[in-house]
Parts: C-alpha cells; sequence; structure tokens
C-alpha cells in the first residue's frame, strides 16, 4: 500500500497540487514556496530571481553540523526584509497623501526577546530610525544596550517605578528619544519626581483607553474593558498634574494600542480617527504633542484566507498605512493641527515570518480499520460473526450508498453503543468489541467514501476524518515550542517539507511528545477553512518524513514553558547569500536535561550522587554487578548532558 518516494507523479499528480492543498501561497508571503521536486524553497526577498534553498537542505545542514531537530530556523533575510517593507510601506503612504512629517517603527520586545533577533532588529532598522518599545526594566535594559543609532526612539510602557523612570532618563541623558508612557496618575508624579531630582526634562506621553472595540480573539481587552490606559477623568488628572509641575512642555506624545492581530482594517480606521480626537484636546489644553503612537495589532494572516477572521486580516500592509495615514490627516487637517510624527509597535508582523519550528515524526498510530482479508483469517472471530450486533453492524456496512448515509451512521452508533453497554455489563468479550469498534470504522470509511456521490450531506457527516485519522507523533513539545496552539488556539500553518511531489494520502492530527493529553495540533486551517486534520504521507521506514510550523517567530520562543521538562529546542540562524547559498551565521544547543532540572532547582552534581547510591545499595543486596553498577551510573551521567528531545543513538 506505501507509495515508495522515488514514484513522483503518480496520478498526475504534483508539487503544484501540494501547495494548493497547504495553501503555501496565499499565507507564505513570498518567502516560502514549494518547488518542482516537492521541497518547500526559502526565497531571498531582497533577490526574488536568485536562487531559492530548500529548507530539507538546511535540515541537513544542520545535522551534519551537530544540531539535531527539533530545530528552530530563524531566516534572517526575512527578518531584514520585514523591518523595510514596514517602513517603507509607512514612508511611501505618507507621501502619497502628502504628510508632512515622518515614521518611525519600534520593535516591542515583549514578542521576541531573544539576543540574535533583537541584534538582527537594532541592525537592520537603524538605517530606519527603527527603535524599540519596553515593557520592563529588563526589557529596558536590553533596549538601551542594543539602539545603534540615537534617532531611534525608545518607548516604555507598563508599570514604572522609580527606578524604571531613572534608567529612562538616563537614556534622555545619553541623547536618546525615550518616552514614557504614562498609565496612571502615580506613574505621573513618579516621573515628575526623577526628573526634577536628575534635572532632566523628560517626553511624556499618555495613554488612552479607546472605546473602538476590535474583532477577532482579543475583542473582551479592547474597549472601556481594557487594563491599560488613562479613562478620561485620569487623562486630564495627569494633564493638570504636569501644568503644577510647570512640565505641560513635556506632553510629547499620544499613545494608543487597541488590540493585537486585529482582523478587521475597520477597527484601526475607527482605533485611529478616535485616538486623534484625543491628539486634539490636548493640543489645545496647550501640550505640544507632536507624536502619535499607534501601538501594535497589525495582524499576520497565518491561514492565508485574506478574510477577518481571527487567525487572518482583511487588508494589505499597503492599505493598513495608508489608512493610518489617511485617518489622521482626516481629523487634524480641518482644523489646522500640524500632522504628528506617527510611531507603530508590530510585533507579530515584524518577526513572524522568520522563524520556522522544523521536527521529525517519530512513529505514527493508524487508526484506520483493519480490512476483511485482516479479520477472516482469524478464527476466534469467525465464531463471533453470529454476535446480533456485530451482525447488525456487518448489514449496515453492506449497505451504505449515497441515499441513506445518514441513517446507516445513526445506525452504527446506536449498534456500537449496545455492544459497548453489553461490554460493561460483562456479556460481551473485549475481543467482540473490538470487533465491533473496527466495523463501526468500516462504516464511517464507507460513509466517507460514498460523500462525494450524495446530493445533500447533512452537516454531522461533513468531518468525519476525526474518527479515522491518524496520529502523528512529532518531536517537539506544544507547551515549550507553540505555546498559543495550546493556550489560545492559535493556527499556524504546517506542512511536509519535502515529497510534495507525492499526494498525501493519510489524514492526520499532530501529537507531541508530552505526555499531556493536550500537546497535539488538531485545529488547521487554510483558505478554504477550519479542519481538525491534515493531510500527510506515509512515513517510510528508515527514511525521515520532516514537518515545518511556519510563522512562529512572534511570541512563541517567549511565552514557551518546560512542561514535562522539554527545554529550549536547538537554534539556528541562517542567511541566504546573494549567490543563493545558506551560510549558516549563528547556532545555539537547545537544553541538556541537566539544563532544565537545574531550573526545577535539582542539583545536577547531587542528583548523580543520589543515584550513585541507589546503585551501590543494588551492589550490596546482589540485584547488581559492580561492572553493571559502572555501565548504568555513566549511562545515567551522559543522559544528564544530552538533549532533552527525542535522539537517535
Ligand atoms: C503586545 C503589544 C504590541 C505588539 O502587538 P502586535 O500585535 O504583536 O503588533 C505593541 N504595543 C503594545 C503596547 C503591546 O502591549
Amino acid at each position: 500500500m506505501n507509495m515508495p518516494s522515488t514514484n513522483t507523479h503518480q496520478g498526475g499528480w504534483t508539487s503544484r497540487h501540494s501547495a494548493e492543498r497547504y495553501g503555501i501561497n496565499e499565507w507564505g508571503a513570498d518567502y516560502f514556496a514549494v518547488d518542482a521536486n516537492g521541497h518547500v524553497m526559502v526565497l531571498d526577498p531582497e533577490n526574488p530571481d536568485g536562487s531559492p534553498v530548500s529548507l530539507l537542505a538546511i535540515m541537513h545542514g544542520l545535522r551534519d553540523r551537530g544540531l539535531e531537530p527539533p530545530v528552530l530556523l530563524r531566516i534572517e533575510n526575512i527578518l531584514d526584509h520585514r523591518i523595510k517593507v514596514i517602513n517603507q510601506a509607512f514612508t511611501h503612504a505618507m507621501t502619497d497623501a502628502g504628510y508632512r512629517n515622518r515614521y518611525r517603527g519600534v520593535f516591542p520586545i515583549k514578542v521576541n526577546q531573544q539576543r540574535h533577533v533583537i541584534e538582527e532588529i537594532a541592525r537592520a532598522g537603524s538605517r530606519f530610525n527603527h527603535g524599540f518599545e519596553a515593557g520592563s526594566k529588563a526589557e529596558l535594559l536590553i533596549a538601551m544596550a542594543s539602539l545603534e543609532s540615537h534617532t531611534c526612539p525608545i518607548i516604555c510602557n507598563g508599570f514604572k517605578d522609580a527606578e524604571f523612570i531613572q534608567l529612562g532618563l538616563y537614556a534622555r541623558k545619553l541623547g536618546i528619544d525615550c518616552f514614557f508612557v504614562v498609565e496612571n496618575p502615580t506613574e505621573a508624579r513618579i516621573i515628575i519626581e526623577q526628573s526634577q531630582a536628575l534635572n532632566v526634562r523628560p517626553l511624556v506621553g499618555v495613554r488612552v483607553k479607546l472605546s473602538t472595540r476590535v474583532d477577532g480573539h482579543w475583542q473582551e481587552d479592547s474597549g472601556d474593558r481594557s487594563i491599560f490606559g488613562l479613562s478620561t477623568t485620569r487623562l486630564l488628572e495627569v494633564v493638570d498634574l504636569l501644568k503644577q509641575a510647570d512640565m505641560l512642555d513635556c506632553l510629547r506624545m499620544l499613545h494608543a494600542h487597541i488590540g493585537s492581530q486585529i482582523p478587521n482594517i475597520m477597527n484601526v480606521r475607527a482605533g485611529v480617527a478616535e485616538a486623534c480626537r484625543y491628539y486634539v484636546d490636548l493640543v489645545r489644553e496647550g501640550a505640544p504633542m507632536g507624536t502619535i503612537d499607534m501601538g501594535g495589532g497589525l495582524a499576520v494572516d497565518y491561514d492565508g484566507s485574506q478574510s477577518n477572521w481571527t487567525h487572518s486580516r482583511n487588508y494589505q500592509l499597503t492599505e493598513y498605512c495608508a489608512d493610518i495615514v489617511d485617518s489622521i490627516m482626516e481629523v487634524l487637517d480641518p482644523l489646522d493641527i500640524a500632522h504628528p510624527e506617527l510611531i507603530t509597535e508590530s510585533g507579530r508582523a515584524t518577526v513572524a515570518y522568520s522563524s520556522v519550528l522544523l521536527f521529525n515524526i517519530l512513529d505514527v498510530t493508524d487508526c484506520r480499520p483493519l480490512q476483511e482479508a485482516d479479520t477472516d483469517a482469524n478464527t476466534d472471530q469467525q465464531a463471533l460473526l453470529t454476535d446480533p450486533q456485530i451482525q447488525r453492524l456487518n448489514s449496515v456496512r453492506d449497505i451504505v450508498n449515497p441515499g441513506n448515509l445518514q441513517e446507516c451512521y445513526n445506525d452504527a452508533n446506536f449498534y456500537r453503543e449496545e455492544m459497548r453497554d453489553r461490554f460493561r455489563r460483562g456479556t460481551a468479550t473485549l475481543r467482540a468489541m473490538a470487533l465491533a469498534d473496527n466495523t463501526y470504522l468500516q462504516i464511517i470509511e464507507r460513509i466517507q467514501e460514498e460523500i462525494p456521490n450524495a446530493s445533500r450531506v447533512p452537516t454531522v457527516l461533513q468531518d468525519l476524518s476525526e474518527s479515522t485519522s491518524d496520529i502523528y507523533y512529532g518531536n517537539f513539545s506544544v507547551f515549550q515550542s507553540l505555546p498559543d496552539t495550546w493556550a489560545i488556539e492559535q493556527v499556524f500553518p504546517v506542512m511536509p517539507i519535502h515529497r510534495l511531489d507525492e499526494e498525501p494520502k493519510r489524514t492526520a492530527f499532530i501529537a507531541d511528545i508530552t505526555c499531556d493529553s493536550d500537546g497535539k495540533i488538531d485545529h488547521f486551517s487554510d483558505p478554504s477553512g477550519q479542519h481538525p486534520t491534515l493531510p500527510l504521507h506515509d512515513v517510510h521506514k528508515d527514511e525521515d518524513y520532516f514537518l515545518g510550523v511556519f510563522l512562529v517567530g512572534a511570541y512563541q520562543e517567549t511565552l514557551g514553558d518546560l512542561h514535562n521538562l522539554f527545554g529550549d529546542t536547538n537554534v539556528a540562524s541562517i542567511r541566504i547569500s546573494a549567490e543563493g547559498t545558506i551560510e549558516y551565521e549563528r547556532e545555539l544547543h537547545g537544553d541538556t536535561i541537566a539544563d532544565v532540572l537545574s531550573y526545577v532547582e535539582y542539583e545536577p552534581a547531587s542528583l548523580q550522587e543520589s543515584f550513585r547510591q541507589v546503585a551501590e545499595r543494588a551492589v550490596r543486596s546482589g540485584n547488581l554487578t559492580v561492572a553493571e553498577r559502572r555501565t548504568i551510573v555513566r549511562s545515567f551521567s551522559e543522559s544528564l548532558g544530552g538533549y532533552t528531545y527525542y535522539e537517535h543513538i
């Protein structure tokens, strides 16, 4: 039954069909594509006519260098390109509209704090004056140490104590455009005190709570119920505090962040228009203002549907920029108020594309029913054929046709339930129930076969693939590498990175190697909709089958945790050279078992010592020879130094 992988065009299936099936041309944003040999290729966005490189070749290159899967791959060309396109799109939108000020972007560090990522953003961003947004003291320290130019801003959000404020004031002394975004009057008081003490004029922004509500996952957190931002009364309290301290001239920015992953462009327009009303009135209060920061929210089209679904967006980058610029001008121009500098804080749209999680499949549980031939041979089962429920299930299976699908489905469920009931009461054997379960699955399979011939398909029958789908076990942890899959049902594109010139004939969901029943990927999305399963290929013996999870650069690394003590994966940064060769820029070995144990306060040396004592007791009681003790103790130590994921020994 297995199709050999060399048999490339069987049944007319080509890479193009795979590209359609997995939607890569929709979500891949021209960074990823499938080539004629069935490989997922990475394209250098600066060199679209250059030679793309295959993810499989990169994976092999990493293995040769000692980096085993799972590997988190970062592609620097893509990160550089994202920063460039965001900046250029705003600049173009401003030029087109005749906007009389500039754009500066900042990267919110919370979205990916990894040093290599931050360094690359600082480097690629310096020529666009692209800065950082910091939400804590630790992030502010990163921002201050990483910026390559003083013309790149730092925006400080979140709760700020006196120490946080002092740090930011030192940044001002160094000549950095460091803004404090005030979230409550207490913070304003600390800013006033500290800046007077250090004799520095701070740059102050105020974060307002907009009533505009956004669609998508963060709907509940937007609008009046947002936990962030100043209410109108608190806002005026801050303005009055600044006035009293003779510091109203320090009020330079209006800040609003209406949510993350905003799928609907109408929400963006409404949010900007509302923010501008605040801006106007603060100018009227006598504040110099001069900058408007619209926060993050620029969405990533994770499913490629270009719709206002939660995991997508119904707009392009150019439209997002043009709409923000236009909306500001619509409010300010009639009132003759000068155009402010515009800042945005795009996190996910900056980093999501540049990382791919690569892992191998370790095992497959085939959940398809056994076929007739397999059961006939078994004489025990021959005897069961006279069992009433088995007989009924068999006859249901034999009469499935396009006209009675619902009826057969109902009967199959009914008789299987009767059998289960008998098993619970002790009047049916385990073998009888196994046969009933298998026949049930055969009926489901028959129904699925007939669905294309039916004129009307009842909704309950539309996705039966779940009951007969296989389980593919992947060498990774959802909780460490894709936490949002578990926490907020985030959808990421998942697909094999090779063999795409073969038709994927299995349907499966993916389980990770944690022993948690939530450690799985069972919602997939492509432009045609959401599915509980993914089409995959048979796994050949002695041949790795690699899958990639794409667009994982935002939030995932940071939120990941040590569930079941699976640690950080190996990480590699690559760059595609102008000649189309792969440059292995940086590599980071993932956590060893000793590393993760020390995170939960185990001292590897004392664990080793305790184990040595356990082994010694076994020698004393005669269960172990001294030579065996030596081997076992050595193996224990070697395991401490090993990767937390599955390794080939
Ligand atoms: C999280 C956050 C962002 C980033 O949002 P994205 O949707 O990733 O662009 C920007 N600004 C603030 C204040 C945030 O809290």
